[in-house]
């Protein structure tokens, strides 16, 4: 029931606060996207986008950097790593945090956190784009992640298209247990042909990964795919910079 009543809230969020974008492009673009983020993205992620001339987006959560999950505690030195190689860093809220179940000034106060110890890790590295742990949200949350942010991702299933919602972004799960290659493949083919915009997502890139993460074998044939079919592939704050020049 409490699933029933959060993705209906979810899909309530979504209708009663939208921000349309036009998406109107000459070829397709793909983004690759990691949560959270495990150092294994950090390391193997940012190797196997590198080695194509790629960067992808890690929306972070700073809370976890020093947390008790060893395979998240990323260091300093994995964010500017990352930027050095033309990786986009995002927001994750500090805390990991569900908004959905948090008061919504708490919830604004985790985002804001996230940016403040940023701050002081990254200096003056501002994040552009925003990931809602789990998915959550709610119509005020939303409303504030626009205030502050070019995007926000949400989980739902999709390839964005013209008159997507630009703060509830589709993506499609890199998730080895969950989807094969070919799957991962025809979704490819799809924005070839449909011209959209393909955000990817995933946490761990590891041997023996989690049910939330891929192989590097894994992630890279999908990074593969993508160079063989001579896809641009960028970060969202670039997706978005390139959409808008189009529109
Ligand atoms: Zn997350």
């Amino acid at each position: 029931m409490r699933r029933f009543i959060k993705v209906f809230r979810r899909k309530w969020a979504s209708i009663s606060f939208a921000r349309k974008i036009n998406i109107r492009l000459n070829e397709p673009i793909v983004s690759f996207t990691f949560d959270d983020a495990p150092i294994s993205a950090f390391e193997n992620g940012v190797n196997i986008l590198s080695k194509f001339g790629f960067g992808g987006t890690f929306y972070i959560s700073l809370s976890l950097m020093n947390g008790v999950e060893q395979e998240t505690r990323f260091t300093v030195q994995h964010l500017n790593n990352a930027i050095a190689h033309h990786n986009e860093i995002g927001c994750h809220t500090y805390g990991h945090t569900d908004l959905y179940t948090l008061p919504f000034e708490k919830g604004k106060g985790d985002i804001i956190q996230n940016q403040e110890e940023m701050d002081k890790k990254v200096p003056g590295y501002t994040f552009r784009n925003f990931s809602y742990p789990f998915g959550s949200q709610t119509r005020a949350i939303k409303q504030f992640v626009s205030s502050k942010f070019r995007s926000a991702r949400g989980i739902e299933e999709g390839i964005n298209l013209n008159g997507a919602d630009l703060y509830n972004l589709k993506t499609v799960k890199v998730y080895e247990h969950r989807f094969s290659p070919e799957y991962l493949h025809r979704k490819i083919d799809e924005v070839i042909s449909n011209k959209g915009w393909l955000i990817f997502y995933t946490h761990d890139v590891m041997e023996n990964p989690t049910d939330w993460g891929c192989s590097p074998g894994f992630f890279e044939d999908v990074v593969q795919y993508c160079a063989n079919h001579n896809i641009k592939v960028l970060t969202v704050n670039d997706a978005l910079n390139q959409i808008e020049g189009n529109s």
